[in-house]
């Protein structure tokens, strides 16, 4: 009881979930805009960069980081 939680779960060092992510196909940083469309239940995210897109299935619980 007298045991304290003296380490906090590194996801709280986290900082808030971002939309942005590297492109694995140029490798450039944070070229990659993620966008869940929940109406339409697909997430796509697009490189600015090398102009590669991608879309797939989202659902509510899906973060941007899982597509
Ligand atoms: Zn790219």
């Amino acid at each position: 009881m007298g045991k304290r939680k003296s380490r906090m779960s590194k996801l709280l060092a986290q900082p808030k979930l971002d939309t942005t992510f590297p492109c694995p196909f140029c490798n450039h940083r944070d070229s990659v805009d993620c966008f869940i469309d929940l109406t339409h239940n697909c997430a796509r995210v697009a490189c600015f960069i090398c102009r590669e897109k991608y879309s797939t299935k989202a659902h509510p619980l899906m973060a941007p980081v899982d597509v």
